[in-house]
């Protein structure tokens, strides 16, 4: 392992793999497997946390340091120079995931079902920190869980559209995080490495529609600084037209707490303020709403939020 910050990831429970990716073992997928609740996407589109392995394969790599991340940013590098296999990459991110949840065998929370279920993984979130667009054979590592009946959530900062563009296949759910509605505030809170980073977000917004998967646009609000701009994230999600779009408030743990306060924080009021007057505006309907993790979802057709995540196969996305 030559990176850098590795044991300052290690300290932080991430699991390396290979020369550019890691998995993190989430918080919701401990509490599902010892019997509590599962992560809102469970509630708004089905997935099972206990059986969803959190990585990504450009763990230093982005093209932004947003100040709401709570996460380490050991970003030494825009281009990942020597690049693993995808195969070698998928098989080792859900060994070291099930190596990291492997303490909770026996545990007297967890039941012989869920445990049998969580070491069959179903779900992948190839979003834990970095930007996963900057690794070339993404398409080939989506393709890869595909084929083993794995759903693929892919959450991009936007800022590479050339490779949205050509991403083949597309993941089961793809999220672009949209929290800068003016340039502006997009330059201030997302701090881009890249000199073109909003005209380049922008060219993503423009592509979503002809994007054939379904597609969430994710706005991290921070009280005071990104919200309310009504307007401009109306016109943003207009241009997009996704099937969802998630409004989510910005949370102080982690990094963030050193470039953001607590009062930072909206209430879930206020998101659901925000949303109700987003929804108006796009037409869209809320659907779903997760007052412990300040978050709502309003929907473009409020029939298909939810597939069975459980049955995807090769075939079926
Ligand atoms: S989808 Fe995200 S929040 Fe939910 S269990 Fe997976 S990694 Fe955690």
């Amino acid at each position: 392992m030559e990176n850098t910050y590795a044991e300052i990831y290690k300290k932080q429970h991430y699991g390396l793999v290979g020369k550019h990716s890691a998995v993190k073992v989430c918080h919701w997928t401990k509490s599902e497997l010892t019997g509590g609740k599962g992560c809102y996407k469970g509630d708004f589109y089905g997935i099972k946390s206990h059986q969803c392995v959190q990585m990504t394969p450009a763990l230093s790599s982005c093209t932004e340091n947003c100040s709401f991340c709570w996460r380490f940013q050991g970003f030494d590098s825009m281009h990942i120079s020597d690049e693993d296999d995808p195969e070698f990459i998928l098989e080792e991110s859900i060994k070291a995931h099930k190596k990291l949840i492997s303490g909770f065998k026996g545990n007297s929370k967890v039941s012989k079902e869920r445990w049998a279920e969580a070491e069959n993984p179903k779900h992948i979130a190839i979003s834990l920190t970095g930007e996963p667009t900057l690794y070339t054979r993404l398409g080939e590592f989506i393709e890869l869980a595909k084929r083993r009946g794995i759903s693929t959530f892919l959450v991009t900062n936007g800022t590479l559209p050339m490779v949205l563009e050509r991403l083949d296949p597309l993941p089961t759910q793809l999220y672009v995080t949209t929290a800068g509605p003016t340039k502006k505030i997009f330059q201030e809170l997302l701090n881009p490495s890249i000199g073109n980073a909003w005209e380049n977000f922008n060219r993503t917004l423009e592509l979503m529609p002809s994007l054939d998967t379904r597609k969430v646009i994710r706005h991290t609000l921070v009280k005071d600084v990104n919200m309310p701009y009504i307007e401009e994230y109306s016109r943003m999600d207009s241009i997009a037209r996704p099937d969802f779009v998630e409004s989510k408030g910005y949370v102080h743990v982690g990094q963030s707490i050193n470039r953001l306060g607590i009062d930072n924080m909206p209430s879930h009021d206020l998101i659901l303020e925000f949303t109700k007057e987003l929804g108006k505006n796009l037409g869209y309907e809320m659907t779903a709403e997760r007052r412990d993790s300040r978050v709502t979802l309003l929907a473009k057709d409020s029939s298909k939020s939810k597939i069975d995540f459980g049955n995807i196969g090769y075939q079926a996305i």
